[in-house]
């Protein structure tokens, strides 16, 4: 006999882990060797960010596991052929990966293991109902969300595991945690030169322990306001999971098993997870949305390039463009590495109908600073907001950032907060483009960019191009 391998991938977590106790089934009485591979394919799209998000997540995994991890450095095909052939094991057990590159890497791995007569095991994934499951009537892919969502509820398995008794074996490093800094955020796009790049100076704390706490804080209450106070930027009003659901150090299935009560707020809640699956289930069946846009006929939407329209950009990442909601929810992405679902669809729906940039461009920003940027909810978030993608009323959702304010914001409590320069106007006459500033303040933040009404008018002429074409 010999140990099989656990290979640790987006389920840095140990309960609830079918995987693992597959791992430990196969590995019997010499136990399971913890990998983790540092691989570039997926760190250098990662913004700093991420990857101090991602090393603490590993410390804290290493924490509970009371054992070190065996941490390798470069291309999973050879790593991973190497240490297990090396350790003569004869089993690999992963969680799925159902992402583009994630699962061509795995399909690669299991080839070359198997050349040496090693299984890869592919057990489960990051989803409750992997990814290409849920099927309509004809057999094909669902196109829309209600209908995905009422038959994932059906197939959906809820069972959760607990933590099974492990023998952890352990195996030395050929590279270290230290290196996560220095391998991550190589491909930064020239698009972001001179745009903030530093962490956050405080992240949220990482590991399982902390995603279970958050888990159970916000089932103790906020769940019960959801409905409403999910859309109040202000207010703490959603659960800061998305971070360990990223990572793994939190399966939604656990998630969804806390928040089973047949209230409104923990069925929008379910709903919320499920458009995380629906999203998972639209980039496997389209790899090639993440670069596409999903509704091939958008593809001739006139978008604005050159360097004007880099700077627009740039003005707009850095949050002063001038509109307080927009500045302050693209501030707080860079102050905390995450932001309000509200403002996400805010900011993509102006980077692309008040500002017509392309939304690559918007969402591979986000992708470096999110730490839980995830490409499937990140392409989908954008590609229903610049209306390319899933959402049924497509172009003609142009998001007015003043209704937005007036309605999310009234008391400016989130404008405030964001933009200190703009703390001593008073609502409702900050939220205004230019944030109310007169010649008599003294106020340092900049006029409106753009004409919203202009620019909402020249979106709709743009969106009738592409009819006529
Ligand atoms: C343009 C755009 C980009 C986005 N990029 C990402 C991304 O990179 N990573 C990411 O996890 N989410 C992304 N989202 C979805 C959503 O904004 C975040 O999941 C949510 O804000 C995270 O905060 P929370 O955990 O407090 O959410 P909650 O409101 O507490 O929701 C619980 C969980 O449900 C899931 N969820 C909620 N809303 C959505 C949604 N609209 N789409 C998919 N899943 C959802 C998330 O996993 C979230 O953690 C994006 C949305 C938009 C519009």
């Amino acid at each position: 006999m010999a140990p099989s391998i656990l290979w640790f991938r987006r389920d840095l977590r140990l309960s609830d882990h079918p995987a693992l106790h597959e791992a430990v089934r196969l590995g019997g009485a010499d136990g399971v060797v913890p990998l983790f591979v540092l691989d570039e394919t997926f760190l250098a799209p990662a913004g700093p960010t991420r990857a101090s998000f991602l090393r603490s997540s590993l410390e804290a995994l290493e924490a509970s596991m009371g054992s070190p991890l065996c941490l390798l450095a470069g291309d999973p095909v050879t790593a991973v052929t190497e240490l297990a052939e090396g350790l003569g094991v004869a089993h690999v057990v992963v969680s799925g990966d159902f992402g583009p590159s994630g699962s061509a890497r795995d399909d690669a791995v299991a080839e070359a293991l198997g050349h040496h007569g090693i299984a890869l095991h592919r057990v489960s994934s990051p989803y409750c109902v992997d990814p290409g499951t849920v099927r309509g009537a004809s057999g094909g892919p669902v196109k829309v969300f209600t209908a995905f969502r009422r038959r994932w509820e059906v197939i959906g398995p809820h069972v959760v595991l607990p933590v099974p008794d492990v023998s952890w074996v352990n195996v030395p490093s050929l590279a270290a945690l230290d290196e996560i800094p220095k391998r991550a955020g190589t491909r930064r796009p020239a698009l972001f030169a001179d745009l903030p790049d530093a962490p956050p100076i405080v992240l949220p704390p990482a590991g399982e322990s902390e995603a279970m706490s958050l888990l159970e804080r916000f089932c103790e209450g906020p769940i019960d306001r959801y409905d409403h106070d999910r859309n109040v930027f202000a207010t703490p009003g959603t659960s800061h999971l998305s971070p360990h659901l990223r990572f793994g150090s939190l399966h939604p299935r656990t998630a969804l098993a806390a928040a089973a009560g047949a209230d409104q707020g923990a069925t929008t809640f379910r709903s919320e997870i499920a458009w995380r699956e629906f999203y998972a289930d639209v980039l496997h069946h389209h790899p090639d949305s993440v670069s596409e846009p999903l509704q091939p006929k958008m593809a001739r939407l006139r978008v604005d390039a050159g360097p004007a329209a880099e700077e627009r950009f740039r003005r707009w990442a850095r949050g002063e463009t001038g509109i307080p909601l927009v500045d302050a929810s693209m501030r707080q992405l860079l102050a905390e590495g995450w932001m309000h679902n509200r403002g996400r669809m805010l900011t993509a729906s102006f980077l692309v109908k008040h500002l017509h940039l392309d939304w690559r461009w918007g969402a591979r920003w986000f992708m470096w600073r999110l730490i839980d940027g995830d490409l499937a909810s990140n392409t989908h978030g954008w590609q229903w907001t610049a209306g390319t993608g899933t959402d049924a009323s497509p172009f003609y959702r142009i998001f007015s950032p003043l209704a937005q304010a007036e309605r999310f914001d009234p008391d400016a409590q989130f404008v405030h907060a964001q933009i200190p320069e703009l703390s001593e106007i008073p609502a409702p006459r900050v939220l205004q483009p230019g944030g109310g500033v007169d010649l008599l303040s003294s106020a340092d933040y900049p006029a409106a960019m753009i004409d919203l009404g202009a620019e909402r008018i020249e979106a709709l002429r743009r969106l009738d191009e592409t009819k006529a074409e």
